[in-house]
């Protein structure tokens, strides 16, 4: 009953999981929970679903399986791209039997079969409903990134399979002894499919208080092109995204046709990478027709006419060369990719701090040194063991090839059609029409914080002669498969958002990625046929410092707000959860202590009726607090239109302080692209680039300027916070709020989020307390003038 577009129906026939469809059907039928692992590409986010849809998950027509089949992602870009692409192969609408949700956006009908949602969304839901008894059958998507919200899903999916099961065992007695139950209100066992990009999944399997039987696990086989590995023979700590320019760039002039994806830390180095590359693709493309890249140039001076940039340097800097055997020996092909780096969970575990503090590279600049020790120190930093510099010294000075070969470390012979080895040739080859050399960059940007239209653009066919670029955040490291790559820039960094026990601040810091992920990366450049992967940093780096699994998140945010969900949930002990990897008994304390003092918890531990009321928000259970305390203030207040204002502040804050300082800093690359859409860089600082030219310094300055004067605009001098909430509230009132982004320096997504969060929160506060408001309270928190005037009142 399923037609799928003929063109599906071809490609389909391509993806390994497709040969798999029958075993893993069966299993899915004969156990409560499957585990199926297969490298990112092969097919699990979009098939899986369909294979249930065809089974009769999800049907109207279907007593036992008529429940809706949940797919949940850890993040929102997959979401909306994956729900489009399952729509569209099943050749069903959008929003009607394939749907959607996350924060703050959702398109789903009545009677949907297949729903997409982040685990945020499915984590809400359970609160609501213990037994999910819209579902079916439950997918946890991605299950290897480890997020806190699939981890406590895929604890507390444990418990609900049982608890469906044993209802529905219930109920098969009471029909045995004679009583009737009407359909609606049958029972039926919930099925659990977790989903994994690589096999390491012991924690599911081993930990007996998840699952009583240790559930199967499905491997899909995939084809995986080849993909070379070529380490830099220095590690660049300070201007990789200058390195990574490079390389694209030498890249594009020297190898075959080919996407070329790059994976740097953060939006601003994305924006700044993209504007670059764009301005180098134009400016190639008018040299070439200006003829002064005429026949026989050679590549070197090309480049260096263009961007200045030594060619010499990086065409040495390049390359020790791995087979993908040889690197085999240095790390696992099982991985466990660490959490989300730009902040996107639909439940908050926010500490409250606002610092984004972001650390790039290291004191000690070595920039222009040749020497590998400085190489070594200025990667491990202090923290580093004496051990480990003495290893990381030896296996540098065993990186060169020489050495490599004496230690049985044969480098390998290139392969006839390795493109590397044609490149002395193509240096002087005649310039052609057709050559790599003439071609345009289709440059496209990839970040979590990108309007979701312009992410779904990296999935628009690319035109004949142009060269895909896109320029990515570890998003695209195992959620969205990018088609037709071919190469693969590593920079070897990630953002990731780190917690301080200690002081309890969280800060983004940059810091190397796991081999786990490295190798994930590479794997993005084998899907299609043969690839390069271009690690931007030493082997040694790779084998001494890079750890070889990212940890859990879980073990890396303090767990205050998950102890409180879990209390809302009615879990009491909640050491006793079983989590995939528990969180350190000291944090547990710790958060018990922190909900005492906010009063969520009594003396006992026990979730008191104001513990039950912050449980609600979705916000970390200090800012809740902050919330509630405002609106048992408020109500009893005389004066309604103060109450209003003060509510209607504490509403505005308490979004402002959930979302990063909106205030930009920098110029980050802000264009209108081909399709006109607006993409704004966000507050971060990239700090490290010495190449930004003058021209974006000119920028810098003047957004400088213009962020004074709007803070100056909006400042409240009691509080930051304040003027956060404040510049929204004037946000909300704007007549274009890209405008007035634009003139006040602000960051446009950010308020968007913020402004949705603040509603979504006003809706809550409407829904939970509006009856004990005499006169109710307002929605919109007045006029400007209205405002300047109450405010004027209220703070006199
Ligand atoms: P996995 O979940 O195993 O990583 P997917 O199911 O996401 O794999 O992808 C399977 C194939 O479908 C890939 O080849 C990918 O390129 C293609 N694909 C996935 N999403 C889209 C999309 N939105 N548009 C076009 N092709 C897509
Ligand atoms: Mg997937």
């Amino acid at each position: 009953h399923v037609s799928r577009p003929g063109e599906v129906e071809k490609k389909r026939k391509d993806l390994p999981i497709i040969m798999m469809e029958q075993e893993i059907m069966e299993a899915i039928n004969e156990q409560s929970t499957v585990i199926i692992c297969g490298e990112t590409g092969c097919g699990k986010t979009t098939q899986v679903p369909q294979f249930l849809y065809e089974a009769g998950f999800g049907s109207k027509h279907s007593v036992v399986r008529n429940g809706v089949i949940g797919v949940t992602q850890p993040r929102r870009v997959a979401v909306l791209a994956t729900a489009r692409r399952v729509a569209f192969e099943l050749g069903l609408h959008l929003g009607k039997e394939v749907g959607f949700q996350v924060r703050h956006d959702k398109r789903i009908g009545d009677d949907c079969s297949i729903k997409f949602m982040t685990d945020g969304i499915l984590l809400r839901e359970v609160q609501t409903d213990i037994l999910l008894k819209r579902y079916s059958v439950i997918i946890l998507d991605e299950a290897h990134e480890r997020s806190v919200n699939t981890d406590i899903l895929i604890g507390m999916l444990s418990r609900v399979i049982r608890l469906r099961q044993n209802k529905y065992e219930q109920q098969q007695k009471m029909v045995l002894s004679g009583q009737t139950l009407s359909p609606e209100n049958m029972i039926f066992p919930l099925k659990l499919v977790l989903m994994s990009a690589t096999l390491r999944v012991e924690d599911f399997i081993s930990e007996r208080r998840l699952f009583h039987d240790p559930p199967p696990v499905i491997n899909v086989p995939t084809r995986q092109f080849e993909v070379k590995v070529h380490f830099s023979k220095r590690t660049e700590t300070v201007d990789y995204v200058g390195q990574a320019y490079k390389k694209v760039m030498s890249i594009h002039k020297r190898l075959p046709p080919g996407g070329i994806l790059v994976f740097v830390t953060g939006q601003r180095e994305v924006e700044y990478l993209c504007q670059k590359l764009r301005k180098a693709s134009m400016e190639l493309i008018a040299n070439t027709a200006k003829g002064r890249v005429g026949n026989e140039v050679p590549v070197m001076s090309e480049m260096v006419s263009i961007e200045g940039v030594n060619m010499k340097d990086i065409n040495e800097a390049f390359e020790t060369q791995l087979t993908d055997q040889q690197t085999e020996r240095f790390g696992s092909h099982d991985e466990d990719v660490p959490d989300s780096v730009e902040d996107e969970s639909d439940v908050t575990y926010d500490s409250g701090s606002e610092s984004e503090v972001e650390i790039v590279g290291d004191e000690v600049d070595i920039e222009d040194s040749k020497t590998s020790e400085n190489d070594v120190v200025g990667v491990l930093g202090e923290k580093s063991s004496l051990a480990s510099l003495k290893s990381a010294f030896e296996a540098l000075a065993g990186e060169n090839a020489s050495e490599c070969k004496s230690k049985g470390n044969q480098i390998p012979s290139l392969p006839e059609d390795c493109p590397e080895q044609s490149k002395y040739s193509m240096e002087k080859k005649t310039v052609g029409d057709k050559g790599p050399f003439t071609s345009s960059l289709r440059v496209m940007p990839l970040y979590a914080m990108l309007p979701a239209v312009a992410q779904l653009r990296v999935f628009d066919e690319v035109k004949e002669g142009e060269r895909l670029v896109v320029v990515a955040t570890n998003v695209a490291e195992t959620s969205l498969t990018i088609p037709g790559i071919t190469y693969v820039v590593d920079t070897g960094r990630e953002k990731v958002k780190n917690y301080n026990p200690s002081n309890g601040m969280e800060a983004y810091e940059v810091q190397w990625i796991s081999k786990a992920s490295a190798d994930q990366r590479k794997g993005r450049a084998g899907r299609t046929g043969p690839g390069h992967c271009y690690r931007l940093y030493s082997s040694a780096v790779y084998n001494n410092i890079l750890p070889d699994f990212s940890c859990a998140e879980i073990s890396k945010v303090p767990v205050d707000s998950i102890v409180l969900v879990l209390k809302s949930m009615h879990i009491d002990k909640v050491e006793k959860f079983p989590f995939p990897t528990p969180p350190e008994a000291a944090a547990l304390v710790e958060a018990e202590r922190c909900l005492k003092t906010l009063e969520a918890l009594d003396n006992t531990g026990r979730l008191t009726s104001l513990g039950k009321a912050m449980a609600c928000y979705p916000m970390s259970p200090r800012h809740s607090r902050m919330l509630l305390t405002v609106i048992q203030v408020t109500r009893k207040m005389k004066n309604h239109d103060i109450a209003n204002l003060v509510l209607g502040y504490a509403v505005a804050t308490a979004a402002a302080l959930s979302m990063s300082n909106p205030f930009l800093k920098h110029f980050e690359g802000s264009h209108t692209d081909s399709n006109g859409s607006e993409q704004d860089g966000r507050s971060s600082s990239l700090g490290s680039n010495k190449i930004l030219d003058k021209q974006e310094k000119i920028k810098n300055k003047k957004l400088r300027e213009t962020a004074k004067l709007s803070r100056a605009r909006f400042s409240n001098s009691t509080s930051d916070t304040l003027t956060v909430a404040y510049a929204l509230h004037c946000f909300e009132l704007s007549k274009s709020p890209v405008e007035f982004c634009h003139e006040n320096a602000l960051h446009l997504k950010t308020m968007e989020e913020m402004s949705k969060l603040r509603k979504q929160l006003l809706q809550l506060v409407f829904n939970h307390h509006g009856h004990e408001f005499e006169r109710g309270f307002s929605w919109t928190l007045g006029t400007m003038e209205d405002v300047e005037q109450a405010w004027r009142d209220f703070v006199q």
